[in-house]
């Protein structure tokens, strides 16, 4: 690691939401980490949950979960796979959480006799957090993703805190404001009013930004460069264009073109003569561009309408795509459509199916119909949490023959409760933050395709889940040839369930897909998309396509 004090770099957005301030974030930590600095990447969220855990998909994406059991934001997830390094609880703080940890000191009579008011104590509060991870020693920069727009009433302690820091660590600090340029087709011009106007609101609130990333779907030609400049007290070096991008991992290129690494350096009175190696990511771009072959998966899951509920199962296709030289096409089908009329149908030309984590009843009978689908027809599947409970539930009434096997979680009253709550779970009354989570270990059985897809003996990967595998009905399972191949080694719960004379069927209890980075991507994905290639479909349907 560099020796100089820890840099603090702060991402805000303006003019609307959803301009991709967290890839624009992992752009430039990828950035400085490929100069050979330590970076890590906060998201500071503005809402009262404590953390994303209790929220719908619907409502906010996928939840991501870290190593240490953190309910996090997703893109916590972008910061993983772009840096390939773990995240923790503390690279997420939402208001929720700032305002939990000043009514408990307010309790504990830490603030006796005194006023707790939003200046000083939340903002306080918010530069202990924004400082926190710096405090480890570990990072050269922290770089702090500041979640909603400016303007907005819950960022506004947020922004105040950033002006205290600016003030108080002024070369230690920058801020970065991620706004848009609309493009009016009419006249064909990009428009820097919105951009001039939320620059203004950050004035208004103390805050000067240091550079503006400008996203644009046209080219920013050198006259609204030096316009949005001289409006907004900026170095024209410092009005930084981020086009559209053919895919997020993209960006970080695009910003080097841009020079947004050097311009930060630059600010923050750091040497600029680094070397930017990009190798290993140029070698993953180049083969997420050029495959040799299309496979297409089916996805299997309720919240489709949002594709961002299942983001990290997505790019972990992207990954493994890559890894294979071919182009996962994700066909993602709404569980609720799938019954014994449709399932021919929607499946057909489908190369290997997914079925989705979730929670609740709906659309719980559509992926049960799919994963006998893909058992009878020697589809390869990959089935994940609640889908490998799915798939435990479609052996047993199937299989087995026990025709009303179920999960308690949706039918408490079932003669065979194949997916169960393990005891400590039976005495949760609370939802938040207490289902089963984070890493834990887990041991393979050797001669099983897990452990041959692995190549090692024990492994740790991510839970979110309070049902578990019904132990008691392990013996009868294997005996019918649904075997588990992965164990948590001292609870003995059943981790990883795959079955014989299948080409591929694999179900697992944790996430795989939160673990697959750029630089990593799971082995469980990419001997999935292996077999997907393998895979052939009734006469009739072209398995690959040339791309
Ligand atoms: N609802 C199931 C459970 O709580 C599965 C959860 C999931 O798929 N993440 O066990």
């Amino acid at each position: 690691m560099n020796s100089f004090t820890t840099k603090y770099i702060f991402v805000t957005g303006g003019v609307t939401s959803s301009l991709g301030k967290g890839i624009i974030s992992a752009s430039l930590a990828k950035l400085l980490q490929a100069r050979g600095f330590s970076v890590t990447i906060q998201k500071f969220d503005p809402y009262i949950n404590i953390d994303p855990g209790t929220l719908n998909p619907y409502e906010h994406g996928e939840c991501y979960v870290t190593d240490d059991g953190a309910e996090t934001d997703l893109d916590l997830g972008h910061y993983e796979r772009f840096l390939n390094i773990p995240t923790s609880q503390a690279n997420n703080v939402t208001t929720g959480r700032i305002y939990q940890s000043v009514i408990n000191k307010e309790r504990k009579g830490d603030y006796l006799g005194r006023t707790v008011q939003v200046i000083p104590h939340i903002t306080d509060e918010i530069k202990n957090r924004f400082q926190l991870l710096g405090k480890s020693g570990r990072y050269n920069f922290i770089i702090t993703e500041i979640g909603g727009t400016v303007g907005d009433i819950e960022s506004l302690p947020y922004v105040e805190a950033v002006r205290q820091m600016m003030w108080e660590h002024d070369k230690d600090c920058l801020v970065i404001h991620l706004t848009l340029l609309p493009y009016l087709h009419t006249t064909g011009e990009l428009k820097t009013k919105p951009t001039q106007h939320s620059v203004k609101l950050l004035l208004e609130n103390g805050v000067q930004p240091d550079i503006l990333v400008c996203r644009s779907i046209q080219s920013i030609d050198d006259d609204i460069r030096q316009k949005i400049a001289r409006f907004c007290n900026v170095a024209p070096d410092a009005v930084i264009e981020a086009l559209d991008a053919r895919s997020i991992y993209d960006v970080p290129l695009l910003m080097a073109k841009e020079k947004l690494d050097l311009v930060v350096l630059q600010k923050l009175g750091l040497p600029t003569d680094s070397k930017l190696d990009l190798e290993k990511w140029e070698e993953f771009l180049d083969k997420l561009h050029h495959p040799k072959q299309k496979v297409r998966v089916a996805l299997v899951g309720k919240y489709i309408e949002l594709k961002d509920s299942y983001k990290s199962i997505a790019e972990a296709f992207v990954h493994a795509g890559a890894a294979n030289d071919v182009q996962v096409e994700v066909e993602w089908i709404h569980s609720e459509d799938v019954n014994d009329e449709t399932v021919q149908q929607l499946f057909e030309g489908i190369h290997g199916i997914v079925v989705a984590p979730g929670f609740g009843k709906r659309g719980i009978e559509g992926k049960i119909i799919a994963i006998r689908h893909a058992r009878e027809n020697n589809i390869p599947f990959l089935g994940i949490c609640l889908g490998m409970q799915c798939a435990v539930i479609e052996f047993a009434r199937n299989v087995l023959g026990f025709k009303d096997a179920h999960t308690t979680e949706v039918n408490p009253a079932t003669t065979h409760p194949v997916i169960d709550l393990q005891e400590v779970q039976k005495k949760v009354t609370h939802l938040g933050g207490t289902m089963r989570l984070g890493s834990y270990p887990c041991q393979l059985k050797e001669r099983t395709m897990a452990y041959s897809i692995y190549g090692k003996k024990e492994v740790s990967e991510r839970h979110r889940h309070r049902y578990e595998f019904n132990n008691e009905y392990l013996k009868d399972f294997e005996k019918a040839g649904l075997h588990a191949s992965g164990i948590h080694p001292e609870a003995g719960l059943v981790e990883i369930i795959e079955l014989k004379n299948h080409p591929w069927f694999i179900g697992v209890q944790f996430h795989p897909e939160y673990k697959s980075t750029v630089a990593n991507p799971h082995p469980f994905f990419i001997g999935f998309v292996k077999a997907a290639l393998q895979y052939q479909p009734s006469p009739g349907v072209r398995k690959t396509e040339k791309v």
